[in-house]
């Protein structure tokens, strides 16, 4: 359609899943100009779950929406003196926390801290708590949702960002369950009082043999975040909220350095969580249908990145969506897909890549060692990326005659 074809309705979008990659869409597509709802199935947006790093690549863009006052409130910095270390305690290296600019944006957020400063940014009405979404149909004209309360609604677009176990996803491709990493999850949070000792700004990262234990701060700084990454036969089912048993979870790391015995000794619960990815999906679209975040590409969190690329992901659908018509939704989905597989793919690969190194599942753990201190050039590229601007420039290379796209800034 060209430009002066093109209708002055507003596109509708519709967002399935209130998790961080479809509140962050909504936030982005909102912004520019498209009617938009969010429908979560749970009833309250609640305080579950843990930590989260979120990265330069993510912040710059959250920034940009408005959001980094609300963020610099609750988030913890991380910066100086974040390290890699053996088990023993022994340092392996520095760890790069900055951009190419030499820009510290990284966050340490509780999860529930950053869904809240992301619903506090959107229009009141916008969430549609207690809609489970069970059903969609599309044709020409529009697509459609159906919810297991018995509400429907339809929109231009649906975002699919209801998670790894996408109940939208097999309108895209056939079904196929998501695969086990091998490896439990132990997380969970302690007040920073109890740790007056602990290094607080800093992620540190300790690294034995089959396993990883983890620590950041999150919500300013008060508690600190732990995550110790053991293997398990058998895999435990993901969920933000399912009880670990910390007697096991301390006893996996008998013998470490002995930061990590007295951090665990502390410890009085814990969330168990088992690691799921998939292999890059054939395909993220479907007419009128984007799959977005864990949906679209799960990945082991072992690079951090699954909640910043989330972000990315609507940042790119909303650039490309921005004043266009409703029946051009088929192709900008596609070209959507297109610019995020290309970056996704790769960051899915080098999460896995990543845990191996952590675990060092190395014949040469001195070969490990190099890798890591080479590990900041590769990091510094994560966190360099600009996706808006990637996406502003594949428009204009694509569609020159368009006065959009714009930046938009605070
Ligand atoms: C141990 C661990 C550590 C991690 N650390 C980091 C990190 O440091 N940095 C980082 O960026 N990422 C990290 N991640 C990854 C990150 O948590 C996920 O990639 C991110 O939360 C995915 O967001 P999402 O919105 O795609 O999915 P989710 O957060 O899973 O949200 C999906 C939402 O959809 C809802 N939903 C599901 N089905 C339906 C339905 N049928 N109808 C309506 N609603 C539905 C769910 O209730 C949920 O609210 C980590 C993950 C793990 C396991």
């Amino acid at each position: 359609m060209n430009d002066q074809t093109r209708s002055t309705k507003r596109l509708r979008a519709a967002v399935v899943g209130g998790g961080i990659g479809g509140l962050a869409a909504a936030c982005a597509v909102g912004r520019r100009g498209i009617d938009v709802l969010v429908f979560e199935q749970a009833e309250t947006l609640g305080e579950i779950g843990a930590g989260l790093t979120i990265f330069p690549n993510a912040l710059r863009q959250l920034e940009r929406m408005g959001l980094g006052e609300a963020l610099a409130a609750v988030g913890a910095k991380i910066g100086d003196g974040s390290e890699y270390y053996r088990a023993d305690g022994t340092v392996v290296g520095p760890m790069t926390m900055s951009d190419s600019s030499g820009w510290n944006g990284i966050y340490g957020m509780h999860r529930a801290d950053l869904l809240n400063a992301l619903a506090a940014s959107l229009r009141p009405g916008t969430i549609r708590a207690g809609h489970r979404c069970i059903g969609f149909e599309q044709d020409d004209a529009a697509a459609r949702l159906k919810f297991a309360n018995g509400e429907t609604a339809e929109a231009d677009l649906v975002i699919a960002a209801d998670g790894i176990h996408s109940a939208l996803q097999r309108y895209v491709v056939a079904p196929t369950p998501p695969e086990y990493s091998g490896v439990r999850a132990y997380r969970g949070l302690i007040a920073r009082e109890k740790l007056p000792d602990w290094r607080h700004e800093a992620q540190q990262v300790w690294m034995g043999d089959g396993k990883h234990f983890m620590t950041y701060p999150v919500r300013s700084g008060r508690l600190l975040n732990y995550v110790g990454f053991v293997p398990s036969k058998n895999a435990t089912a993901e969920s933000w909220s399912a009880v670990g048993d910390r007697d096991e979870l301390a006893s996996s790391f008998d013998g470490w350095d002995p930061r990590v015995v007295r951090l665990l000794e502390a410890v009085e619960s814990c969330f168990w969580w088992g690691l799921y990815d998939r292999m890059p999906l054939q395909s993220w679209t479907n007419g009128r249908l984007a799959l977005l975040g864990d949906a679209a590409h799960a990945m082991l969190p072992h690079l951090g990145q699954g909640a910043n690329q989330a972000i990315e992901d609507g940042v790119a659908l909303a650039v490309l969506l921005e004043g266009q018509d409703s029946a051009d939704v088929p192709d900008i989905v596609q070209q959507y897909e297109k610019l995020r597989r290309a970056r996704t793919d790769v960051i899915q690969a080098e999460a896995r890549k990543n845990g191996q190194r952590y675990d060092s599942k190395y014949a040469n753990l001195d070969q490990r060692d190099r890798e890591i201190a080479n590990f900041g050039v590769f990091r510094r590229s994560l966190f360099d990326y600009d996706v808006e601007k990637v996406a502003i420039a594949h428009l204009r290379e694509n569609q020159p005659s368009l006065d959009r796209p714009r930046e938009i800034r605070g």
